[in-house]
């Protein structure tokens, strides 16, 4: 999937759509999902141009990758749901179900959860 930088995530990057921040560093920005689909439902994105985690895992610098994966469990922990737990998520391509197409790991969390699909 070739980067659009007029996706939705691109703008609220660019300061073009406000966001509900919830934790910015110099690689990722989270906020809230504008439809939350769970009592917490948190949205963390790399500020590079990567259309899904796909392109992510192949193309980002080591430093990228791993400040992504930090600042999912920073914002977890942050919002105080690593205990009783949450789930991540991220949807990939067509059959995946992604939406917008830069890379974003959801973070759902507030209530049991369920099964995973
Ligand atoms: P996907 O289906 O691509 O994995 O998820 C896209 C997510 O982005 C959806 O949960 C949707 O509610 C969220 N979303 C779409 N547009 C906006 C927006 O303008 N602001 C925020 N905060 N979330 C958005």
């Amino acid at each position: 999937m070739a980067y659009d930088p007029n996706n939705v995530f691109a703008r609220i990057l660019r300061g073009e759509i406000p966001c509900k921040k919830v934790h910015e560093d110099e690689h990722t920005l989270a906020f809230h999902d504008i439809q939350p689909q769970a009592p917490v439902h948190v949205l963390v994105i790399p500020k590079g141009p990567y259309a899904s985690f796909d392109d992510f895992s192949a193309n980002a610098s080591e430093a990228e990758q791993a400040a992504l994966v930090r600042a999912v469990g920073k914002v977890a922990r942050d919002l105080g749901v690593a205990e009783p737990g949450y789930r991540i998520l991220s949807n990939i391509g067509e059959e995946g179900g992604q939406e917008v197409p830069h890379l974003h790991v959801h973070i759902f969390a507030g209530r049991r959860l369920g099964r995973m699909l």
